[in-house]
């Protein structure tokens, strides 16, 4: 995903790129098809301010119930270009990066990868409210109920609940 200095005008640059997620490099197992990345660039001289949003969908397993399901998942990242190491008197949003002179085009792939890669939830849910599977019998409890949740409760325990409902 290389973007040629020579062709960026100054002010605003827009480019969207359709390309493979395994051409990024995004792990196989979570990242399928085709992610679509959306590009500004703002450039002021030899300065550039890029902003990288990128989506993509991921197939995870649920956390709960242990189904597959897809999810779309998008990522954003700025990274802001200089010529040369200077110090800043209020740093710019966004991760700095040096450019050398000689640096004809740049190669947002990683970046791509790391903004997708840092949207991943820690946790994979099919739904909000997933209710998992039935810890007795496995069952899964989104699709069917099982007879284990509406065992009696435990005789030796029936004294007890009456006296705790009795206040
Ligand atoms: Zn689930
Ligand atoms: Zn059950």
């Amino acid at each position: 995903m290389k973007i040629k200095l020579g062709e960026l005008k100054e002010g605003v640059n827009r480019f969207r790129f359709t390309i493979p997620c395994s051409q990024v490099g995004l792990p196989e197992e979570f990242f399928k098809g085709n992610l679509q990345a959306d590009i500004r660039i703002d450039k002021g001289g030899d300065q550039l301010l890029v902003r990288l949003s990128a989506e993509a969908s991921g197939s995870f397993t649920c956390d709960r119930c242990l189904e597959l399901f897809n999810r779309s998942i998008e990522g954003k990242i700025d990274i802001v270009f200089f010529p040369s190491p200077r110090d800043f008197d209020s740093p710019p949003n966004g991760e700095v990066r040096w450019s050398k002179p000689q640096t004809s085009e740049i190669d947002l792939s990683g970046d791509v990868r790391e903004a997708l890669m840092l949207a991943l939830p820690s946790k994979h849910l099919c739904k909000e409210d997933c209710r998992g599977l039935c810890p007795q019998c496995g069952a899964n409890l989104n699709r069917e109920s099982c007879a284990c949740r509406e065992r009696p409760v435990d005789p030796r325990w029936k004294g007890l609940e009456e006296l705790l409902q009795k206040d």
